[in-house]
């Protein structure tokens, strides 16, 4: 498939719309290990991100100013630390596809990817943390190992949708490492990483946009 930037559009439409339904259920899994606000920062990011490409004009604008405008959209919008987090991984997506008037399916599977590399790299965390990266990590991987052994590229979002969601049950055995819950030691096992969570919603609304 090509993806342009009205396609850019309804994905960031459809994140919204997906992380708006789960506000409530991401500021109980916050409060349980944070601070509670983890439904309403997400939700404000992800609304301001989709009303600011929404604003592009797909004739004037490429996909990454699409992602650009996001970026932009969602650190405006957030004051907690998904803010930088999202910001810079729509930023990374952003210059992965730099100069392209669409995408190709490569071309997606390199934003993706360059999306969880943000994230990692912005927030300084590696997987095991109970951090999203615990969820963005391995699904980048399973996208590009899918991918590059010549997988759809439906199918390859779609493992990484699984392995997200995966990733992200599996910080429920975790301690924290960074971030706020990394201040309550072995009293945060037994729970979901917020972030995690709000990752792996992310990741099946791009797997599922890619589907329709
Ligand atoms: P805050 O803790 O400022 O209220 P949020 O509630 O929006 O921010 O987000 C909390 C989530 O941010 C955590 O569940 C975790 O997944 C993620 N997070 C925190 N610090 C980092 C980090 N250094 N790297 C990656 N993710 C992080
Ligand atoms: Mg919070
Ligand atoms: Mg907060």
């Amino acid at each position: 498939m090509t993806i342009a930037t009205e396609d850019l559009q309804r994905l960031f439409a459809l994140i919204a719309g997906d992380i708006a339904a789960q506000r409530d259920h991401l500021c109980e899994l916050d409060g349980a290990i944070g601070d509670g606000d983890h439904g309403l920062a997400m939700d404000a990011g992800c609304a301001a991100a989709a009303k600011a490409v929404a604003a592009l004009d797909p004739a004037q604008a490429a996909p990454a100013a699409a992602f650009n405008a996001a970026a932009k959209a969602f650190l405006n919008a957030v004051g907690a630390s998904s803010g930088p987090l999202y910001a810079t991984a729509f930023m990374r997506a952003g210059a992965a596809v730099k100069d392209r008037p669409a995408l190709s399916d490569d071309d997606f599977v390199r934003a993706f990817s360059a999306m969880a590399q943000g994230v990692q790299e912005r927030g300084k965390a590696e997987p095991g943390e109970k951090t999203m990266v615990d969820a963005w990590r391995p699904a980048a991987d399973a996208a590009l190992a899918a991918w590059a052994s010549g997988t759809p590229l439906s199918q390859s979002l779609d493992m990484a949708a699984q392995a997200a969601r995966q990733g992200c049950e599996a910080t429920k055995d975790m301690t924290a490492a960074k971030g706020r819950a990394s201040r309550l030691g072995e009293r945060v096992i037994g729970h979901v990483d917020p972030g995690a969570a709000s990752a792996a919603i992310i990741v099946a609304s791009i797997a599922k946009f890619v589907r329709q």
